[in-house]
């Protein structure tokens, strides 16, 4: 199959690998000529060029751009592909942008998969990725079927869990498990670095080990892409945060209070309900 990739940075490039090893023929597209030829140096693309036009040729295409360019990049490119293209996106928020290209494109499929690292850019793909990952399709009552069983034929050969839902749901459920712990994170390293006494800060950066680098890494990631987090999800995060300051004032209080039963009650029952979250 021919397959487009438009936007080659972690995710992009990190699936151009994979297809081009699965025997595709993988066709780039990005906005730095630089980009394009590191993507064929590296492997993770057979062709690349800034100019969409090199689309055409492709049976289905995923779009790679950061969340706000996603629209735009596909108003554009629908002028270039035949009707029987596939269009698929990676965006971390769906129900703005399956709203926004539904009516633009017949055979378009929201996606999203749910990987990736805290670095950006061709330089950061990887090969294996999407491995054991959930990816999440959330096609709508219109969309044809084809279009979804040739998208879920390529994502399980990536070796991903296939998920379905509604765009708002997918908005809803990883408000709680991506986009808040992006803020939450963020909220632990900036809180630290508000330490006014220098000599502890710089103990406290000395002594940083494993628990500190799991809670931090998500808030020490791509800014850019927690603002469109923020941006494209603001009602769904807005509604996480809020719950979450709840639960931070309540710890407080129980602290406070020196309600040590209570506070054990409540660690013991986060400590039960985190598997189900993580296995
Ligand atoms: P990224 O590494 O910054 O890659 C985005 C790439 O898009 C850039 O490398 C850039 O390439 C290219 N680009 C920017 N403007 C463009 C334009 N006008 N035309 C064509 N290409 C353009 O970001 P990413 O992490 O891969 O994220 C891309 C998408 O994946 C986002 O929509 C994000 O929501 C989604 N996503 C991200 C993650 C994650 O954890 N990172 C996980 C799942 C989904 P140049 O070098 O050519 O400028």
């Amino acid at each position: 199959m021919n397959i487009g990739i438009l936007g080659l940075g972690l995710i992009g490039g990190s699936l151009g690998y994979d297809l081009r090893s699965q025997g595709h023929h993988v066709l780039g597209v990005s906005r730095r000529e630089s980009t394009c030829q590191t993507a064929v140096a590296l492997g993770s693309v057979d062709e690349a060029s800034v100019e969409m036009s090199l689309l055409a040729a492709a049976d289905i295409i995923f779009i790679c751009t950061p969340i706000a360019l996603i629209v735009p990049q596909v108003e554009q490119l629908i002028t270039h592909l035949n009707t029987a293209t596939i269009i698929t996106d990676v965006g971390s928020v769906k129900a703005p942008i399956v709203k926004a290209i539904s009516p633009l494109w017949e055979r378009f499929v929201g996606g999203h998969p749910m990987a990736g690292t805290a670095d950006s850019g061709i330089e950061a793909a990887q090969k294996n990725l999407f491995v054991d990952r959930p990816y999440v399709i959330t096609p709508d009552a219109t969309t044809p079927l084809d279009a979804i069983a040739i998208l879920e034929e390529i994502v399980r050969s990536l070796g991903a869990k296939i998920y379905h839902c509604q765009p708002e749901q997918h908005d809803l459920a990883v408000s709680w498990i991506s986009h808040l712990p992006v803020m939450v994170s963020a909220s632990l390293i900036a809180a630290c670095m508000g330490e006014t006494d220098p000599e502890v800060l710089q103990l406290a950066q000395n002594l940083a080990s494993s628990g500190f680098r799991d809670t931090s890494r998500v808030g020490g990631g791509n800014p850019e892409l927690g603002v469109m987090m923020a941006r494209y999800n603001r009602q769904a995060l807005l509604g996480s945060l809020q719950k979450y300051r709840q639960n931070l004032d309540e710890l407080i209080n129980l602290i406070e209070q020196e309600d040590w039963t209570i506070l054990e009650a409540k660690l013991l029952s986060t400590h039960q309900e985190r598997p189900l979250f993580i296995e």
